[in-house]
């Protein structure tokens, strides 16, 4: 299997092929097509399995005919949001979409905690259709109100099971409250815990389960 059977834009195989992948991951192979179609995803996986283009890839694919290169930042809405546990995490995963995105016109950007918030917030209010984001910042911005989430259509929750860990469930509620119904989520997490299980019914909507 190859990542072009996969039904992957030109732009994107173009970036993986300078990454230097040649093939999917299993991860990639099981959660691309189902990520794609468009439904709600729960998968058990590492890190070092290769995640982040599982999530990365289909979301890049499904906003391609939403990008445009206008610099208006009404024509950039966050559309997609990728939460993430610790600030390390965040900023590797953005990096990862900054790579295979960079043929197309999406942008993206990465907000976390423990920095002063006035930097982030000229880049979030040019806006970004890809948000990747700490918990607690993405709060902040909400409460600002320099960043607006009501076009986001798809969510994805990286390492679910350490955000839990970490004690962002109450955050994780505040912000899913505030997120459109009709959108897509993605959940990662390394284990399947009975909060994960709950996590999971309470946030996704019949979602298909892998694990790799
Ligand atoms: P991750 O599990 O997402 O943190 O990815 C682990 C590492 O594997 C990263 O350095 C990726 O760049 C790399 N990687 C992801 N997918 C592939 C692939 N299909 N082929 C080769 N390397 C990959």
């Amino acid at each position: 299997i190859h990542f072009s059977d996969l039904g992957l834009a030109p732009e994107l195989l173009k970036a993986l092929t300078e990454s230097g992948y040649t093939k999917p991951t299993p991860i990639q192979a099981q959660a691309i097509p189902i990520a794609l179609e468009g439904g709600d995803l729960m998968a058990g996986a590492q890190t070092g399995t290769g995640k982040t283009a599982a999530f990365a890839l289909p979301l890049l694919q499904k906003l391609l005919p939403l990008a445009s290169s206008s610099a208006s930042p009404a024509r950039h809405p966050v559309r997609a949001l990728i939460l993430a546990p610790t600030r390390e995490l965040a900023i590797q995963v953005e990096e990862s979409v900054k790579a295979y995105a960079k043929h197309t016109p999406l942008r993206s950007l990465v907000v976390f905690g423990g920095v002063d918030i006035k930097t982030q917030t000229p880049s979030l209010m040019r806006g970004v259709e890809v948000l990747v984001a700490t918990p607690g910042r993405l709060l902040d911005h909400i409460e600002q109100r320099t960043v607006q989430l009501g076009q986001v259509q798809m969510l994805v929750l990286d390492e679910a099971d350490r955000m839990l860990d970490m004690g962002f469930m109450p955050d994780l509620k505040r912000i899913l409250a505030m997120l459109p119904k009709q959108r897509q989520t993605l959940m990662f997490s390394a284990t399947f815990s009975k909060e994960i299980k709950k996590l999971s019914e309470e946030f996704l909507n019949n979602p298909k389960l892998i694990e790799v």
